[in-house]
C-alpha cells in the first residue's frame, strides 16, 4: 500500500531543496568525525532572518528551543494561549512552572486584556503563537509589544513557525526595544526540513546569553547544519512552496464555502475548519482513503474542527476530493 499522504501536521510535502540532499551528500569523513563548526550556517541564517551578527542561536528543531527558554525563566508561572502548540505546556511543566491558561476563541477578538492581566500577576514566562497554530489567526498589531512591556521580568517567547508564510516577524525594531522578548524559528515547516531538526532562537546578545548556557554546545548535528545552509540559500524553492500554499488555501476557504463550514483564514500552511458533528467521521473516512488530516476537537474553542495542511495544491485537491466523496455518504 502507497502511503498516507500526510496532511495533518502542516509538513511541507513536497520534499526539501534538492541542494539539501546534495549537501549532506557532500560530508567527507572529517566533517562527520568531528565537532561541527557552526560560523558559516549562523552567518547565513543571521542574513536569512534579518538579524544582526550575534542574534541568532540555532538550536535542534524550534522544540528544543521552547525547552530552553522555559528551563531559562525564573520561577513562577509560565502564560499560555489556547488554543495552541501543545509543547508550551510541555515545556513549562518539564522545567518546573505553573501554567496560566488564557483562551483565544478564534471566533472572537485577541484576549489582550485577560493576557496583561495575567502576566501583571508576575509572570515568569509567556508563549505566544503568531500566526497561531491551529487557528493561523494573527496577533493584533500592538499586542505582543504591549504584553512585553507589561511583564519586564518575564521572557516572551514569539513562535513564529509560520513566518514564511505570514510575511510579518517581530525581527527588527521590535525585538530591539524589548529586550524581554525572543523569537523562535523553525526550518521545519516552510523549508521542509522537519526530519533534519533544524531551529532558530532570536534575540539580543544579552537575552541569548543565558539560554545558550543552558543548551548543549553541539545541538545541531552535521547534516542539520548542512542541510540548513543549503535550504536558506535556495530561496527559490522556498518562493515556489510559498505560493503553492496560497493557492492552496484559496481551495480550502472555497470547499468550506461550498460547504457551508465555518473556516478561518490563516497565515500559516494549514486552515482550520468547523466541520460540525461529522469530523470524527470525516477524519476516519479520509484515513481510509490514505490522506491524514489533523481532528482538533479536544482542543479549547476547537469542537468539531479539523486543521488541513494547505502546501502542495495536487495534494489539496486530492484532499478536497476525498472530503466531497465521504462527506457525500
Ligand atoms: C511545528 C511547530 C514547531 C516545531 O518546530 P520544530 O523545529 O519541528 O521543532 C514549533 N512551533 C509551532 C507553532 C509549530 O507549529
Amino acid at each position: 500500500m502507497r502511503p498516507p499522504l500526510r496532511l495533518h501536521l502542516n509538513e511541507n510535502t513536497g520534499g526539501c531543496s534538492p541542494a539539501v540532499l546534495a549537501a549532506i551528500r557532500g560530508l567527507d569523513p572529517l566533517e562527520a568525525s568531528l565537532y561541527p563548526d557552526y560560523t558559516a550556517v549562523t552567518a547565513a541564517c543571521e542574513r536569512w532572518l534579518g538579524a544582526p551578527p550575534g542574534w541568532v542561536q540555532l538550536t535542534n528543531g524550534l522544540d528544543e528551543g521552547l525547552h530552553v527558554v522555559a528551563q531559562a525563566a525564573r520561577p513562577g508561572r509560565a502564560v499560555v494561549v489556547e488554543p495552541a502548540f501543545e509543547m508550551y505546556e510541555i515545556c513549562a511543566t518539564a522545567a518546573g512552572l505553573g501554567v496560566t491558561r488564557e483562551l483565544w476563541d478564534p471566533r472572537a477578538a485577541f484576549p489582550l486584556d485577560a493576557m496583561l492581566d495575567a502576566v501583571a500577576g508576575g509572570a515568569s514566562l509567556v508563549y505566544l503563537t503568531d500566526p497561531n497554530n491551529p487557528t493561523g489567526l494573527p496577533i493584533p498589531e500592538g499586542a505582543i509589544a504591549a504584553i512585553a512591556a507589561a511583564a519586564p521580568r518575564a521572557l516572551v517567547l514569539v513562535d513564529e513557525a509560520y513566518a514564511e508564510f505570514s510575511g510579518r516577524t517581530c525581527i527588527g525594531a521590535m525585538l530591539d526595544r524589548h529586550r524581554n522578548l525572543v523569537v523562535g524559528r523553525t526550518f521545519a515547516k516552510a523549508h521542509g526540513l522537519a526530519a533534519l531538526r533544524a531551529g532558530a532562537l532570536v534575540s539580543h546578545p544579552d537575552t541569548l546569553a543565558p539560554l545558550r548556557r543552558i543548551l548543549p554546545p553541539f545541538a545541531l548535528n552535521i547534516c542539520a547544519a548542512r542541510a540548513l545552509l543549503a535550504a536558506v540559500e535556495d530561496r527559490a524553492h522556498l518562493d515556489r512552496y510559498v505560493a503553492q500554499s496560497a493557492s492552496s488555501r484559496a481551495l480550502l476557504y472555497a470547499f468550506a464555502e461550498r460547504r457551508g463550514f465555518r473556516y478561518w483564514r490563516s497565515e500559516g500552511n494549514f486552515v482550520l475548519i468547523e466541520i460540525g458533528p461529522r469530523a470524527a467521521a470525516l477524519v476516519a473516512g479520509l484515513a481510509a482513503r490514505g490522506i491524514l488530516i489533523r481532528d482538533k476537537s479536544a482542543s479549547p474553542a476547537c469542537a468539531g474542527c479539523v486543521r488541513i495542511t494547505a502546501g502542495i495544491v495536487r495534494h489539496t485537491e486530492a484532499c478536497i476530493a476525498a472530503m466531497e466523496a465521504v462527506l457525500s455518504t
